[in-house]
Formats: C-alpha cells, structure tokens, sequence
C-alpha cells in the first residue's frame, strides 16, 4: 500500500488550533459533537496507520461507537444516592438527544443484557441503524461548522454513508488522541451540568465523569473475579501472591481511556502505583501480548460475563501505538 509521509509541523499545528477553535466556538445544543470527536479519534488509533495517509472510515462504524459510548450512559444516573432524583441525564438542550432515546429504548425492552448480548439481540440494527441516521443527519453534517463558517479540515463525507478523514488527520488523531480526548470529556462533563434539568438527577455526587466514561465498579470486580481464575492469585508485574488487588488497565486509561477487556490485568495496589500511568517496560509488554494471542477465548468470556467489550485485535493494535507513541515522547515505566 501506498504510504504517504508523516505530515509536515505545520499541519500539526493547524490541526491542534482548528480543533480549539471547534471546541470553544462550536454551538454544543448536545453532547454529539463531542462523542462524534471521541468516536474519530478512537477509530485514528484502532484502524489509522502512523503516516500521513487519508482514512475510510463508515457512519456504520461511527455509529457503532455512539452506541458504545452512550450505552451505559442511557441507564438512571444517581440510582441509590442520597439528595438525587434518579433519571437519565439529559444530553441535549432540548428535548432528550435521539440517540439516548433509541437506546434507552432498546434497554428496556430488551431487558438487563450486556453490550455483547445486545449486540446478538435480533432489535439490535434496527437501534443502531436509528443511531448511525442520527449521527448522519447532525453531528457529521454540523460538525465542522464553528465560527460562522464551514472549514473542512477533518473529513469529508462520500456516497454510500463513507466518510474520508483527510490526509494527515489520523495521523494527528493518533499523535494527540490523550489530549483531544481529555478535552473533549472535560466539554462532555460540563454540558451535562450546565443543563438544568439534570440539575436535580445530579444532586451533590461528584463522580460523574466516572458514571459517563468508565467502566462501573461492578464490573471491574467481575473482570477481577474473572482475573484471578484465569492469571492464578498474583500480581501481573512482581508475580507475588495477592493479598488485596487493583484490577489495573496495562495501557493506562489516561493514555486511552476505552476500556476492553483484554486491557485488565491484576496488580498489588503499589505495584499498580509504582507504575503509575506510565506504560509498563517492554518484559511486561512481551507477556501481556502472549496472554493475549494464547487466552483469546477467556478473555472473550471474561468479557462477555462483566460486560465489557472484548476485543483482541484492536487491542493488541491500542498497545502497539501506545509503545510507539511512548517511544516518541518517553513514557515507559
Ligand atoms: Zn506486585
């Protein structure tokens, strides 16, 4: 395949000034903008190569990520809290955004299933064919509109519901994804509370970041419980029995914060603190990837029974730009 040349300082630049600009004069009436720049920058990374070479990329496969990010997103926030009315928050500034609808929706009528059941559920493309017509009709179409004109610096959409990232875009997804996704959360968090009518489902608690973007703790402790069966009861870096356990993400979440299953390993509290969020050294590096190729099917169940997606292949494709992109800028414990 043909491989452009990395894209030249300027192109850095203008793209890392454009995209402020977006951010601060864009007319944010719901959070798609934000989850549509999520969606990019995951997918620079997840399919995008390290040139600076255009990307193809399908409102299918877009979609499909809104459907990931809004997912537990659509369910009560604050469900048990004191001083909160739970609801689900509201992500639009009208009425609730369609995209939390459609799913919402799907949820309850389906029942309490997992990402990886939904995904098998026969409803399942009629909602996500709901999500990607929403995600073609708004955020795709408005994005690039800020500050009173249009600037097409990202994409430009072809026929048959493709949509070209141009030259040189995935490449700066890929090179400032840590930094376009903190932004892009930080926007995220504050939409939903300048929203008045979440004022009363939000209440005093303070981990709303956590509820829209993490991987609820109940999760975790079935991940850990999976863990422990499958990596016996010692930590993942010293190899010492454990006592208590952190169920830590190897490629940390500040690095990219999407969690996958095949991302967990289990690590004693300072262990886990001594590596910080610094990527572990290339040893670890060597036998989280050969747990990766050899225990694909428990890892998949894992997954499934915790409700995390699981996906090796993109996993395995994350860690190799994350040591790449350490590499560049020093970031490896
Ligand atoms: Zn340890």
């Amino acid at each position: 395949m043909f491989k452009a040349p990395p894209p030249p300082a300027e192109v850095l630049l203008g793209f890392l000034s454009k995209l402020q600009r977006l951010l601060n004069e864009a007319d944010f009436t719901a959070t798609y903008k934000l989850a549509l720049i999520i969606s990019l920058s995951d997918l620079a990374v997840e399919l995008g190569s390290d040139d600076g070479s255009e990307l193809i990329l399908t409102t299918r496969q877009i979609g499909e990520r809104f459907v990931d990010l809004y997912w537990k997103q659509a369910l009560p926030y604050g469900a048990g809290r004191l001083g909160t009315a739970p609801g689900i928050l509201t992500q639009n500034n009208g009425a609730q955004a369609a995209v939390v609808s459609a799913i919402a929706n799907f949820r309850s009528t389906v029942g309490a299933v997992s990402i990886h059941q939904a995904r098998a559920h026969p409803a399942y493309n009629a909602m996500l064919s709901q999500v990607c017509q929403t995600v073609s009709a708004q955020p795709l179409k408005y994005l690039q509109n800020f500050g009173g004109s249009t600037d097409p610096f990202l994409y430009e959409r072809l026929g048959g519901g493709r949509v070209r990232l141009l030259p040189g875009v995935a490449y700066c997804f890929r090179r400032f994804h840590p930094f376009v996704q903190q932004l892009s959360r930080a926007r995220w968090v504050e939409h939903i509370k300048s929203n008045r009518r979440n004022t009363s489902i939000l209440g005093e608690a303070g981990d709303l970041e956590e509820f829209l973007f993490s991987t609820s703790r109940q999760s975790l402790a079935l991940v850990g419980e999976g863990l422990k069966k499958l990596d016996g009861n010692s930590c993942f870096y010293c190899g010492q029995a454990l006592a208590t356990f952190d169920v830590d993400h190897f490629i940390p979440f500040v690095l990219y914060p999407r969690d996958l299953a095949q991302n967990f390993v289990l690590a004693h509290p300072g262990c886990n603190r001594s590596k910080s969020d610094m990527l572990a050294g290339r040893f670890h590096l060597e036998r989280w990837l050969e747990r990766l190729l050899k225990r694909d099917d428990a890892l998949q169940d894992i997954g499934e029974r915790a409700g995390v997606v699981a996906d090796a292949h993109t996993s395995h494709r994350i860690a190799e730009w994350g040591y790449k992109s350490a590499e560049a800028s020093g970031g490896i414990a």
